[in-house]
């Protein structure tokens, strides 16, 4: 309908972009409920059939509405000012339209734009594969403990066993778990290398210098600030490297290893709290944020948007999904009752207020926000939590191990980011200078980097080679 129209008059392009925004908002709908049900249960062929058919249709959909940047782009920006001057529907449409001409020099005919968007589906494969090899298929080992407990390492079993006070079982859980990748490492080697394939292919069609450059050319950020990022971590850290000698220390072991670094740093301290007790304890922590907020929070367990428990073949890990605009946030947690659960809780709580309030308060257009802004509500949360806890608790064992685990999330989203963003970048470049991606060239990449990071030459903390394959 509106092909070949869109110069014509300011009231066509406005028409065109309600209806690709409503379509969108739709598909987002539809594309949640499929791969949020099938995050439940890998195993379940269902759903991943229906996430294939909903893959296919936004394909579809998107090589069908390729014509629309391209028709764009041929407008120049006077042009599309004077548009919008002359269209007010078309305001909030100005983000959407300046980042198409911003990038105007990586858009492509409308030929090419239709292959590009056809690909799609064929881009969406490693990652399928990735997923339903590590929470379906994978076999995990099965290891008993030296207090009787059996558990079958998956990621969640993983998350729980390997902060367990016994060091020798720490040790058998780190064993058992990276074992089992170990075992897969070539397979899990051609699957990364497809995803940067993948990357690759669009950087070079796209006509951008690297992979890096358009990454970050989505949310408009200079290469420099990646750059300064890796550089000033790299700078410090010593301060890691003191945190790491502290838990050394703590622990009483003459020499930390790499299996240590989640163990609990006091004896005893068995912080446990059931759902609903961690609801409340967030709920209670967020006050500052006003009742309003705390209101929202309630509502949201209340109104079970979160699927909580670990269960056989859910995915692993913690997400909020905030693309259901019309319905609200949902939550996916592994709950395991520990005190790092709840922090978990108030940091996913964060990314669903987030979406709640800014689809509340946005129209669908300009409602969206960048991975590279929405941490700060999660992470504010996770500090209201710890100052709650810390003002409540007077038990010195109880603080030092409160404290010990808000250093362990800086460790998580400081230096353990940008420990990944180091590899990341690291396996791009090793890509685009045409070398290859193996599984054992990626063991090795990643073991470098994280080696580096944990202070294995100075003695800080030992790696064991088998850990560095922690990148499958
Ligand atoms: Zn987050």
């Amino acid at each position: 309908v509106f092909k070949g129209t869109l110069a014509d008059s300011p009231a066509k392009l406005l028409a065109c972009l309600q209806l690709n925004g409503r379509i969108d908002k739709e598909l987002g709908r539809l594309y949640s409920y499929a791969a949020m049900k099938s995050d439940q249960d890998t195993r379940r062929s269902q759903y991943q059939g229906m996430k294939q058919m909903l893959q296919q249709l936004v394909t579809d959909y998107n090589s069908k509405a390729s014509f629309v940047a391209p028709e764009i782009t041929s407008m120049d920006r006077a042009k599309i000012d004077a548009a919008i001057a002359q269209e007010p529907g078309l305001k909030i449409y100005r983000m959407y339209l300046d980042d198409i001409l911003r990038t105007k020099a990586h858009r492509l005919s409308t030929g090419e734009e239709k292959i590009l968007a056809q690909s799609g589906l064929l881009a969406a494969a490693p990652v399928s594969i990735y997923s339903i090899l590590s929470n379906a298929e994978l076999p995990f080992a099965e290891i008993t403990l030296s207090d009787g407990t059996t558990a079958r390492l998956d990621q969640a079993a993983y998350g729980k066993y390997r902060a367990v006070p016994n060091r020798a079982d720490r040790k058998a859980v780190f064993d058992a778990f990276f074992g089992t990748f170990d075992k897969f490492e070539q397979t899990y080697g051609a699957q990364l290398s497809a995803q940067v394939n993948k990357d690759m292919f669009y950087t070079r069609a796209r006509n951008y210098e690297s992979s890096l450059h358009r990454a970050l050319d989505a949310n408009n950020i200079p290469v420099e600030v990646y750059h300064t990022l890796i550089k000033n971590v790299n700078n410090n850290l010593d301060s890691f490297h003191r945190y790491l000698k502290l838990k050394q220390r703590m622990l009483g072991v003459e020499q930390l290893e790499y299996f240590d670094v989640y163990a609990p740093v006091v004896e005893d301290v068995e912080l446990e709290y059931t759902y609903e007790q961690a609801v409340e304890l967030v709920a209670e922590a967020l006050k500052p944020l006003g009742e309003d907020y705390v209101g929202l929070v309630k509502r949201s367990a209340d109104e079970r948007w979160t699927d909580v428990y670990p269960n056989p073949g859910k995915r692993s890990g913690a997400y909020c999904n905030g693309s259901c605009y019309d319905v609200h946030p949902y939550m996916l947690l592994n709950y395991n009752g520990r005190y790092n659960d709840v922090s978990t809780l108030a940091h996913e709580l964060g990314h669903a207020m987030h979406s709640y309030y800014s689809n509340k308060a946005q129209p669908y257009a300009t409602a969206d926000y960048a991975t590279f802004v929405a941490e700060v509500a999660s992470t504010l949360n996770e500090a209201l939590l710890i100052h709650k806890m810390l003002d409540t608790i007077d038990d010195d064992d109880v603080r030092l191990s409160l404290l010990m685990n808000y250093l362990d999330g800086v460790k998580g989203t400081v230096f353990r980011q940008t420990q990944f963003a180091e590899f990341e970048l690291a396996i791009h470049e090793t890509a685009e200078s045409g070398k290859p991606l193996t599984g054992d060239v990626l063991t090795q990449l990643y073991g470098d980097v994280l080696k580096r990071y944990y202070g294995h030459e100075e003695g800080v903390c030992h790696v064991d080679d088998l850990y560095c394959v922690e990148w499958a």
